[in-house]
This record gives structure tokens, sequence and C-alpha cells, in this order.
């Protein structure tokens, strides 16, 4: 499969430094909404941060937690699925590499291998602060599949076309 491209505004990118600053040696995390921009490219538009959940070494995300961004977000792009969706999920690993842990692999399977979902794919961001600068990798999974590292493109404004 070829490698999927995510772009991560700096806007985005602050964000996530602001909640692993607060966070501190737990997990945070949530989901990520973005923008179809190309042949396997995509751009994040918003995330969802919570800090609430988050152990030493699990995240365990909260349903109720992120129903209201992803609707707000699908007003807000006005319902135009095939360009603007679930993109998956992200989360810290304060104190681990920056690579799917056994329990990321599964619950990122149940994701996408969920039928209400319909996801095509789903990434998974994992950061961590290096130098109080974010550090991350990107990893992208298919249903039925492995994680493949994704290429992760970093860039200015963050906008969402209309
Ligand atoms: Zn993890």
């Amino acid at each position: 499969m070829p490698r999927i491209k995510i772009h991560i505004p700096d806007d985005i990118t602050l964000r996530i430094r602001e909640a692993l600053i607060e966070s501190g040696q737990h997990e945070c995390g949530g989901i990520v909404m973005g923008e179809h921009v190309g042949h396997e490219e995509f751009r994040v538009s918003d995330l969802t941060i919570q800090r609430k959940g988050g152990t030493i070494s699990r995240f365990v995300r909260a349903v109720a937690s992120f129903v209201s961004s992803l609707a707000a977000f699908f007003d807000r792009t006005n319902h135009r699925y095939r360009q603007f969706n679930y993109l998956g999920e992200w989360h810290s690993h304060p104190l681990f590499a920056l690579q799917p842990s056994n329990d990321d692999f599964v619950s990122m399977r149940e994701i996408v291998d969920d039928p209400e979902v319909g996801a095509n794919f789903v990434i998974l961001i994992l950061v961590r602060l290096n130098n109080d600068q974010v550090e991350g990798k990107v990893w992208s999974l298919l249903p039925g599949g492995a994680f493949n590292e994704a290429e992760v493109i970093r860039n200015g404004a963050h906008y969402e076309r209309q």
C-alpha cells in the first residue's frame, strides 16, 4: 500500500503541545478530524483533547467526549463526508517510543473493522514532548491490515476550504 501523507498544521501541533505539557507523564488524546486533500493525502483539521482517563501506560477513550465535536465538525463542513471526515485517533506516549502498543493495535483494529464507523482506513497519531517540542509519528491502518508509518508534513496555516 502506498504511504499515506498526513499534513499537520502548526496550530494543531500547538494545541497538542499544550495538552502534552498539561498532562505530564499521563497520556492524553482524542479523535482526529481531517480533510481529504489529494490522493492518499489528508490534512488534520481539528482534534478533540481528552485529559481524563489517561494513565501512565494507557489511554482510555470516552465516547461521550467526542460525539458533539464530531457533529460540530460535520456541520461546519456541510456534511461533505467524502472530503471532511473522522480520520482516526491521537494520543501521547510520554514515556514510551512512538510505536503503537499491542493495546493500540487492538483498539484501532476495532475501530477500522467496525461497520458503523465505516472507515476505509484510520490513522493513529502518537506524540510526545522532546525538549518541549512535539515529536510525532503517524500510523495508518487498513481493515484487516497492520500499521504502516505515514509520511508527516508539517505546515503553516490551517484552513478548511469551503
Ligand atoms: Zn498508545
